[in-house]
């Protein structure tokens, strides 16, 4: 237990411990961007506990990476001591002058993204879309049981959760320029690269804890018109890139022993490269919000490939990873119809709009609304980790 207070259902408990980037509001001396983590309401000040150190000087700065570039050794050190600080009288004083109420802080960009990847990950998701997109053959191409399909984002237009998302104007078919009338949210789980590789080198899907870092949520706002007339055969670009929000806490995987479960049965057997010998897949469950309102609950754990085997895949050929990469698993949709990822799936293509509380419906989102998407995942004795939320409204 912390002697921090954790209010009842609060998903930031001691055993989570997430970081961020804040700066208090009310700035003053020793303000500016910096690392913490949050505990109950609170966030606690990496940079100042460790202050006149070098790893101080690389906690007191508007990113996470030169604390991530340090590597899992160190990582796991950090999450040792500020979870003897907050559980423990040793250093309570101390602590208490470097808590800050969120109420009273602004949150970051978490991570200085490096290299931003897409995958497609879910097998309703892909099944869904394919479905639509190609009715009457086969939902599922060729390739999808045998590698985890992704693309290469733009890693320039990931944005903090909470930054207002305009709505962009591109080509919707032949000749018909405009804004986007079909703009879409999708669902995902990101998660952030801290170790880097060298180049010319595999990460093998035994070595995913000793490069990836920790978890965040990530919408990728999709123009569903942009995106159906431009993305053959490369793959999506601009219906796509004008931005991807991210949640402002990364769950370190430390913090998700507890939510480890095995991923869905695969066939054909995936290549001697994909094979897992520890499971690395996670029972996270997803919530989205439309203005307020409930309307899925996408299970994460469903996803056919792991984020293990997605790594894998990602550095197979050799490609190196950098400090700050993300990659995200695609839409997180389940078998059931409240569990869709998106928009696209949750109202057919528009053919079954949903309702919304207020009398209204949705087949897409309108100008002023507002996408939540929050999680959760078991933790030790019953415990939920909570994961935050990533926001966004959209602009005209
Ligand atoms: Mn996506």
């Amino acid at each position: 237990m912390s002697w921090v207070p954790v209010p009842q259902g609060c998903g930031f408990t001691v055993d989570n411990l997430p970081y961020g980037v804040f700066e208090p509001r009310r700035g003053g001396s020793g303000s500016g961007p910096r690392v913490g983590v949050a505990v109950g309401e609170h966030v606690l000040d990496l940079a100042a506990m460790w202050a006149g150190t070098p790893l101080g000087a690389d906690l007191a700065t508007g990113s996470l990476n030169r604390f991530l570039r340090r590597g899992p050794g160190e990582w796991a050190y950090v999450r040792r001591e500020v979870r003897r600080m907050l559980t423990t009288d040793d250093r309570r004083g101390h602590c208490e002058r470097n808590l800050h109420p969120l109420a009273e802080v602004e949150l970051r960009l978490p991570v200085e993204v490096a290299d931003y990847v897409d995958f497609y990950a879910s097998e309703a998701h892909a099944t869904n879309l394919g479905r639509m997109f190609r009715p009457g053959s086969e939902p599922l191409l060729p390739n999808w049981r045998h590698l985890p399909v992704g693309y290469h984002g733009r890693a320039g237009t990931v944005v903090p959760s909470g930054t207002t998302v305009r709505r962009p104007e591109g080509q919707r078919a032949a000749g018909d320029f405009g804004p986007s009338r079909k703009l879409d949210i999708e669902a995902e789980v990101g998660f952030v690269v801290g170790a880097p590789s060298a180049l010319g080198t595999k990460v093998g899907t035994g070595d995913f804890a000793g490069h990836v870092f920790g978890v965040v949520l990530v919408n990728d706002w999709s123009a569903r018109d942009i995106q159906a007339w431009e993305y053959q055969p490369l793959g999506p670009f601009l219906g796509k890139s004008f931005a991807t929000s991210v949640s402002p806490w990364v769950v370190p995987l430390a913090t998700l022993e507890h939510a480890r479960v095995p991923g869905p049965a695969q066939s054909p057997e995936p290549l001697p490269y994909l094979a897992e010998k520890q499971p690395w897949h996670l029972d996270l469950e997803l919530e989205i919000r439309l203005n307020g309102h409930p309307v899925s609950r996408p299970p994460f754990r469903d996803t056919y490939w792991s984020p293990a085997q997605m790594l894998a895949h990602l550095t197979v050929n050799g490609a190196s990873l950098r400090t700050g990469d993300l990659y995200a698993s695609g839409t997180v949709s389940g078998r059931a119809a409240d569990q869709r990822g998106s928009l696209i799936e949750l109202s057919w293509n528009g053919a079954e709009p949903v309702r919304l509380p207020d009398g209204s419906s949705r087949a897409f989102l309108q100008d002023g609304d507002t996408v939540t998407i929050s999680a959760t995942a078991p933790g030790p004795d019953g415990s939920r980790i909570g994961f935050g939320e990533v926001t966004g409204t959209v602009s005209g």
